[in-house]
């Protein structure tokens, strides 16, 4: 039988892909036979090595992502280096916190544009190559935030929130034309973005004690839904938002 996760062949662009989550779903795709366009504007040295190490082909793109401007050549540059293109797994985003009756339109900008518009017109970008090629599969990194409201991150949940819509948006209009676009909502993960969470011991155990799974999760328990989302098993799924929460939204 063939397997129903056989990613081989496949060309996937990771933005984010030197650290945390992105890493994980690119090392986790590459696992799986995917070939990888590591996109970001910190080299990710340690995830192509890994990669090919694997036995896959991968690149690095950089780019700045905090504005569209690098979108169309991201595209462009993993098809020529790659061969094709057939995963997007937008990932890259950042988060900016303050009370919202102090926050600034700086760090309202910064975060809606990478997480936000950013994510939109990459999603454009690889829409109209997988439309043409009658295939693609396309995996939106959301939150928690998709779903709650959240405190002090007024922008991180305005774009989160919006990456969950536009996921639906997307899936609506380019399921007839073979392109599947779905969604991750991570919980609480160990990585650099939630280091100062983890370091404040009454936090951390607040957080451990509301997750039923009674943990933090790990970036790698995040590579095998990205693996699912991408791969012909999700055929039939469009415009979902998959948390992987360790049950948090169950409580
Ligand atoms: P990290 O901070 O560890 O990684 C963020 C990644 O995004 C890095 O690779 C970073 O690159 C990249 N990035 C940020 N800004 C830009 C930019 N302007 N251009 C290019 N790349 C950029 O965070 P996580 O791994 O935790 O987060 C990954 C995704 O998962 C994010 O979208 C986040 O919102 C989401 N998420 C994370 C959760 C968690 O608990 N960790 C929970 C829910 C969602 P660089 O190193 O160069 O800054």
């Amino acid at each position: 039988m063939t397997q129903i996760f056989d990613l081989s062949g496949k060309v996937a662009i990771v933005t984010g892909a030197n650290t945390g989550i992105g890493q994980a779903i690119a090392l986790s795709l590459a696992a799986a036979g995917a070939n990888i366009a590591a996109v970001g504007r910190t080299p990710a040295e340690e995830t192509v090595a890994q990669v090919r190490a694997l036995g896959r082909r991968a690149d690095i793109i950089s780019a700045d992502l905090s504005s569209i401007e690098p979108v169309q050549r991201v595209v462009d540059e993993t098809i020529e280096k790659l061969g094709g293109l057939d995963i997007l797994v937008n990932n890259a985003g950042i988060i900016r916190r303050a009370d919202s009756v102090d926050f600034t339109e700086a760090d309202w900008d910064a975060v809606i544009d990478t997480n936000l518009k950013v994510l939109f017109f990459l999603c454009q970008a690889a829409g109209r190559h997988m439309i043409a090629q009658g295939s693609g599969k396309i995996v939106n990194i959301a939150s928690l935030l998709s779903f709650q409201g959240g405190i002090r991150v007024p922008s991180y949940t305005a774009s989160k929130s919006g990456a969950g819509g536009l996921t639906k948006l997307l899936a609506n209009e380019w399921a007839a034309r073979g392109v599947n676009v779905n969604a991750i909502a991570p919980g609480y993960i160990a990585t650099n973005n939630t280091a100062a969470l983890q370091a404040d011991e009454t936090r951390n155990r607040q957080i451990q004690e509301r997750i039923p799974a009674g943990r933090w999760g790990e970036a790698s328990d995040i590579g095998g839904a990205a693996v699912f989302l991408a791969s012909r098993a999700a055929d039939y799924i469009h415009g979902h938002v998959l948390a992987v929460d360790g049950g948090w939204l169950a409580r």
